[in-house]
């Protein structure tokens, strides 16, 4: 198996992020992510996807954007848009024409920070995806960094202690999004879960402190989206462009909190009378199927179906659990980082039918 550490959504000067292109390469060369992908509000930018090179290392930097529409107030309902080839903010009015113009490109979307509260001190409204009736969308950011940040901001002060300790902000996707993925796949649909960044490295000013808060490298560290891939990546950005999004579509992927101990390694796999499948598939429940989950460190892990708790082990390497119950699958990993129990690793899941 190919595994490629992922950071996406993210914005630059083309929208309302700090830095430009080059900067984010070289933060991601840094932190040793293997893909970033750039999500400007509204603009595709053109001349930036490719390879960036730093002695041995590299980069792949992929485009997409992040599409909402302006004249909406409030200004809800983003979406991020990968692999579509073409400018979608035209279609911003409408979300559902906008996914299916997305689809029919031949793109990725993703609902955006589905919950995203207002946060007062800082001016900042609640940016929530509002339009549920959507449907033939690829999936949702399930943990979005910046969301979550806004969560924990009550007063300035709050913010100046995080814009200087930012590893504290981090503890799990917001409980609330968490909830309606469950039930978005108990209703039966495929719903692949990503997680992102939304790092602008916004620069601060309070009084005297004027600071880069939430550095790009410092996100990169943070909150990933692991793509499984179905071949490694060669360096050929064309033929690695497709591997990456082709895992993405299938739900071929997990969020990892990279922070605490790298999620690197992390699997969730199903066997079944027809052989081996992996996350973001479909197995036959007939003659029974062995889950299966191992983790690249010790964690506590605990496996859901159809959104509740069926099992728990504590601080364990891997783990096993055999069904014959149809079911929606899926693992949620948990470490103790600067004094709390913090989300680790949450799979996609494994859908046995
Ligand atoms: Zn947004
Ligand atoms: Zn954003």
């Amino acid at each position: 198996m190919h595994e490629a550490i992922v950071n996406l959504h993210m914005h630059t000067r083309y929208s309302d992020g700090s830095g430009v292109h080059k900067d984010i390469a070289a933060a991601a060369l840094k932190a040793g992510v293997d893909v970033v992908i750039v999500t400007d509000h509204n603009i595709l930018v053109d001349g930036f996807e490719g390879y960036y090179k730093e002695k041995n290392k590299k980069v792949l930097m992929l485009i997409g954007e992040e599409v909402h529409d302006q004249a909406r107030d409030p200004q809800k309902n983003h979406l991020l848009v990968f692999g579509a080839n073409r400018e979608m903010a035209t279609y911003a009015d409408n979300p559902q024409n906008l996914i299916n113009q997305v689809r029919e490109a031949g793109g990725l979307s993703f609902l955006a920070h589905p919950d995203d509260p207002e946060a007062k001190a800082f001016n900042e409204t609640d940016i929530s995806w509002e339009d549920w009736s959507v449907r033939n969308y690829t999936g949702i950011e399930l943990w979005n960094a910046l969301s979550e940040l806004k969560t924990v901001v009550p007063t300035k002060l709050h913010g100046a202690f995080y814009a200087f300790f930012p590893a504290f902000v981090a503890n799990q996707p917001i409980p609330n999004t968490l909830i309606k993925w469950d039930e978005l796949l108990s209703s039966g649909q495929k719903v692949v879960a990503i997680g992102g960044s939304d790092a602008h490295a916004l620069d601060m000013h309070m009084g005297p402190i004027h600071r880069i808060i939430f550095p790009y490298e410092f996100h990169f560290r943070t909150v990933n989206t692991h793509a499984l891939l179905s071949g490694p990546l060669t360096g050929d950005v064309a033929s690695d462009r497709n591997l990456i999004y082709k895992a993405l579509a299938a739900g071929h992927c997990f969020v990892g909190y990279d922070m605490p101990a790298p999620t690197k390694g992390f699997r969730f796999t199903a066997q079944g009378l027809a052989g081996s499948v992996k996350m973001g598939d479909e197995i036959s429940a007939k003659n029974g199927v062995t889950l299966q989950a191992k983790l690249p460190s010790h964690a506590e892990i605990n496996l859901l179906k159809d959104g509740l708790i069926i099992q728990t082990w504590k601080n364990q390497l891997s783990c096993t659990h055999i069904t014959t119950e149809p079911g929606v699958y899926r693992i949620e990993a948990y470490r103790r980082y600067l004094g709390k129990r913090r989300g680790w690793i949450y799979s996609n899941p494994i859908y046995v039918r």
